[in-house]
């Protein structure tokens, strides 16, 4: 695998938001943006322009879905993710109703809902919005089990693996590396 590693790593347009979203824990220990009702707030307003009031079960709702997303991304860069998880993404995301724009030039989807299901809205907007665009497939979670940041894969074939060839790529390939060494190494038997 060649290393092209073009930065930034920011996803374009809507998409931008989900990749924020994702990336609102420091994985895995943190800092948590969305740790308590106050920070989401912060955190939410800051992202969307939206002033919302966030609840304790907010927060719970909202770390699940970032958490299944998270998942889900892993799939873009080539993991094996359980077919549950999309299922578990729509059920949460399904909470924040989105409606039809239409003009004779075609139709838009807008977020019909305020308060903290408008971020899952969206969400949910970017996503279709990616996937028409063809860019879906590119925002992907790190492969490195330390790191899971979300980034979008810039590169000219979209096989990028790691959020950084120099730091988790590298990491990640000394790894396997050593365990393959001591495969060999063991004895026979
Ligand atoms: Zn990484």
């Amino acid at each position: 695998m060649t290393d092209t590693d073009p930065e930034p790593k920011t996803a374009p347009g809507p998409l931008e938001l989900v990749q924020r979203f994702v990336n609102s824990l420091d994985y895995p220990h943190g800092p948590d943006e969305l740790a308590t009702p106050e920070s989401a707030a912060r955190w939410i307003e800051a992202a969307t322009g939206d002033a919302v009031e966030v609840s304790p079960r907010d927060i719970k709702r909202l770390v699940t879905a970032r958490e299944t997303l998270r998942d889900l991304l892993e799939a873009h860069a080539g993991e094996a993710v359980d077919p549950e998880v999309p299922v578990r993404l729509q059920k949460l995301l399904s909470c924040a109703p989105l409606r039809p724009v239409l003009t004779t030039d075609g139709a838009t989807l807008v977020v019909d809902c305020g308060g903290v299901d408008s971020l899952l809205g969206r969400i949910s907007t970017a996503i279709v919005w990616a996937t028409l665009e063809g860019k879906w497939s590119r925002l992907k979670v790190c492969r490195s089990d330390r790191c899971r940041f979300a980034y979008y894969d810039h590169s000219k074939n979209g096989s990028g693996q790691w959020c950084s060839m120099r730091v988790c790529g590298t990491r990640e390939k000394a790894r396997a590396y050593r365990a393959r060494r001591r495969a060999t190494e063991l004895p026979a038997g």
